[in-house]
Formats: C-alpha cells, sequence, structure tokens
C-alpha cells in the first residue's frame, strides 16, 4: 500500500488526487490530508477517506473539526499548526506527498518532505519559484523524488529521454515549447482590461482551478511562474524556452530535438492525468479522465504571446536575469496584488504595476539561504501592501 499525503487536500489539486486515489484503493491510501480553514469540506474528506492524520492549520477550525468527526470518524487523529504540515509531510509511513497548498504558505511543507526521501508530487510551483537552487539542492542531497504535476511540466517530463537530467544540450534537446490557454482575456480589447472584475478573471476557458492560480492564468503570471519552474525542473535557461499560445488547451508541451523531432503530450484538460502519472509512474494507472476525441477537437492553433497584453512575461524574464531571491520578490508582490485584486481593492492592470514597483523597490539577495529567501519574502509582502494603500480604490 502507497501512503499519501496530500497537502491541500481541499483545493482543486487536492480534490482531483483524492479522486484518483479513491479509484485505486488496493493500492493507494490517503495517510494525511490538510487545509486551511474549510472545517466542512476537510470532514467530509474524512469521514469519506478515513486518513491516520487531517491537520487544520489553524487552530480553532481543528476544534471545530474535532467536533463535526467525533461519532462518523473518532481514529483520525487531528493536529493544527503550520509545524503539524512538515510533521504529516515526512513522517516515516508517508510514501509519497502531493504538495498542492496555493502560495509560499507550501514552501515549509514540502521542503519537508524532500528532506525526508519522500517522492514529492509537486503542484505548488511556488516552492521553485521562490527557492528553486535550494529545493532542488535538498531534493538531490537526500534522495527524494521530484516529479512535477503541473500539466506542462509533467507533459515536458513524459516527452523527455529519460537522462535529461544529463543537460539538455547531451541528450539532443534543443527547445522546452511551454504550451498557454492565453486565459479569458486573450482576446479582450486591451483598453477594457482595467475594468475586468474577479468573477471574469477567474472564469478560464479550459480549467477549472482555485481562484488565485486562475487570476495568474489571466495575467499569464502563470506562465511566467511556470518558465521559472521549468529552468530549475530541467536545468535549463529561460534562452531554451518558448511560450505558446495555444487556446485549446489539448497539447500541454512540448519537446524540440536536434535532429527535428518534435515530442509531445496531448490530453483532455484535466489535472487527473499529470496527477495519476506523478502517482504511478514509471507504470500508468487509470485516472478517469476521457479518452481525447481529435475529430471533436478538429483543429489545433497557436499564436506568440503579446508582452503588451501581458506584462508580467515581461517582469519575469528580467527577474531571470538577476536572479537570487528576485524571483521570491516577485511571486510574493504578486499573491498580495493577486488577493488585492480579489478583494476588489485594486484593478486588474494594477497587478503587474504593483510587482513592478515592489521589484524596483526590494533588493535581492543570493538565495542560498532559507532565512534570507523568507526575510525577502517577507519585504516584498510589505512593500506590495503600501503600494496597495496608496492606489486602492
Ligand atoms: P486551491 O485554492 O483550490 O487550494 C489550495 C489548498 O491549499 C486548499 O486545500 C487550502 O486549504 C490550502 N491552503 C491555502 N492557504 C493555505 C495556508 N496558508 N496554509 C496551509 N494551507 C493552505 O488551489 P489549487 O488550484 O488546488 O492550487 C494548488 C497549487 O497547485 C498552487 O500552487 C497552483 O499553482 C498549483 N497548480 C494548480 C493547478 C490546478 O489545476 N488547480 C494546476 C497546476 C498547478
Ligand atoms: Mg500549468
Amino acid at each position: 500500500m502507497i501512503n499519501i499525503t496530500v497537502l491541500g487536500s481541499t483545493g482543486s489539486i487536492g480534490v482531483n488526487t483524492l479522486d484518483v486515489i479513491n479509484r485505486h484503493p488496493d493500492k493507494y491510501r490517503a495517510y494525511a490530508l490538510t487545509a486551511n480553514t474549510n472545517v466542512s469540506a476537510l470532514a467530509k474528506q474524512c469521514i469519506q477517506y478515513k486518513p491516520h492524520y487531517a491537520v487544520m492549520v489553524d487552530e480553532d477550525a481543528a476544534q471545530a473539526l474535532q467536533m463535526s468527526i467525533k461519532d462518523e470518524a473518532p481514529e483520525v487523529n487531528i493536529l493544527s499548526g503550520k509545524d503539524a504540515l512538515c510533521d504529516v509531510a515526512s513522517h516515516a509511513e508517508v510514501d509519497q506527498v502531493m504538495a498542492a497548498i496555493v502560495g509560499a504558505a507550501g514552501l515549509l511543507p514540502t521542503l519537508a518532505a524532500a528532506k525526508a526521501a519522500k517522492r514529492v508530487l509537486l503542484a505548488n510551483k511556488e516552492s521553485l519559484v521562490m527557492s528553486g537552487r535550494l529545493f532542488m539542492e535538498t531534493v538531490s542531497d537526500n534522495g527524494a523524488e521530484l516529479l512535477p504535476i503541473d500539466s506542462e511540466h509533467n507533459a515536458i517530463f513524459q516527452s523527455m529521454p529519460i537522462n535529461f537530467q544529463d543537460g539538455l544540450s547531451n541528450v539532443g534537446v534543443s527547445q522546452i515549447m511551454l504550451t498557454a490557454s492565453g486565459g479569458p482575456f486573450r482576446t479582450t480589447p486591451i483598453e477594457q482590461l482595467c475594468s475586468m472584475t474577479p468573477d471574469q478573471a477567474c472564469k478560464h476557458p479550459n480549467w477549472e482551478m482555485g481562484r488565485k492560480i486562475s487570476v495568474d492564468s489571466a495575467t499569464m503570471m502563470n506562465k511566467g511562474l511556470e518558465i521559472i519552474e521549468a529552468c530549475w525542473l530541467f536545468n535549463t535557461s529561460t534562452d531554451n524556452i518558448q511560450v505558446v499560445i495555444h487556446p485549446q488547451s489539448v497539447i500541454h508541451s512540448l519537446v524540440k530535438y536536434i535532429d527535428g523531432s518534435v515530442m509531445a503530450q496531448l490530453g483532455n484538460p484535466d489535472m487527473r492525468t499529470p496527477i495519476a502519472y506523478g502517482m504511478s509512474w514509471p507504470e500508468r494507472i487509470d485516472s478517469g479522465v476521457e479518452p481525447l476525441d481529435l475529430f471533436e477537437i478538429a483543429s489545433l492553433n497557436f499564436e506568440s504571446p503579446d508582452e503588451q497584453r501581458f506584462p508580467c512575461l515581461r517582469l519575469v524574464k528580467e527577474v531571470m536575469q538577476q536572479g537570487g531571491t528576485s524571483s521570491a520578490i516577485l511571486n510574493a508582490a504578486n499573491e498580495i496584488a493577486v488577493s488585492e485584486f480579489l478583494k476588489e481593492t485594486i484593478r486588474y492592470t494594477d497587478i503587474a504595476m504593483v510587482i513592478e514597483q515592489v521589484l524596483e523597490q526590494v533588493s535581492s539577495h543570493d538565495a542560498d539561504d532559507l532565512n534570507i529567501i523568507l526575510a525577502d519574502d517577507e519585504l516584498a509582502r510589505q512593500c506590495a501592501s503600501d503600494i496597495v494603500r496608496n492606489i486602492s480604490l
């Protein structure tokens, strides 16, 4: 039996992971489930999956969870607090950890899983954006396994030669092509972008996701974070990565080889495919995803992204040139800006503006120490909040 801790089990990736686990009760077991504050969702999951542990970050929420499952699932051990997330990610009985907390809050528990040599199923791209070098070193120093769950990176992983860690040029790879849907505002007149609402931004054409990543998809910051993620995962630089807008989201990414071959992974846009692949690699298991019907899709289109419409792509390129903690600063500023946009205190177009100003005001440092990364993350959050206060609607 393979024991899986699902960090962020009540979110979009968490729920899809439990769906895959549920299809293979003879092989996988939900060992620990965690959530931030959503008591009713975690209570339902505890009653259905009977995990060994359930963690609510919030202490009051943990007490409420205890009350609500005491009759139907008394065997579940309930813990609370951030340290408990790290504990259930590194417990000796755990084989795999699905890192599906959103944002910087996912960093420490995901690092704990890597330190404890688990198979890390990485959905939380923010971990790599914040601490890429440190994270990759933690994985290799401790003999952990790192499998990308982000659909693009999972597609690239599936299309790469097995020995890609030897360096892409040594294994005949010339370029990674990262596909992007272009989000809900791909064709919106640019002058109308400033009046777009959170609900419009979260209405993704092809994927159903949490609200933060949905806004990131609208601004294409999500693709920017994925460029950084790909550089670390596949040991390459931004020069070797091309972003391709592909509105149907059927090709999940491509790898170009020096002999003219291009390998790609296709499938319906459903996160259960990359999740099942990460859980079962190097084998494959049923994920519940409908088979792809090419006749129904009929055509696949491609465009190059417009940096005027998507200024976050430009900011990411600048950050990658700068290196150090600048990507952690960008990530933190983005998290504040997106959460303020979702609260309707700033406009959609203010998101990129806030991030740009934070990058100008907060200096970056070498990113080889976790405390330095976390300190710059905090400074960037404060700076972003100050900027927001000045412009808020
Ligand atoms: P979501 O908002 O649906 O769920 C987030 C989960 O994290 C919830 O279980 C929530 O309880 C928990 N959480 C939130 N804040 C927390 C905190 N401060 N401490 C502890 N737990 C906290 O998010 P999602 O869409 O499932 O995305 C999760 C991660 O996966 C993100 O990093 C996202 O970029 C990545 N990802 C998501 C998708 C997708 O299809 N949803 C695709 C690729 C990558
Ligand atoms: Mg993705």
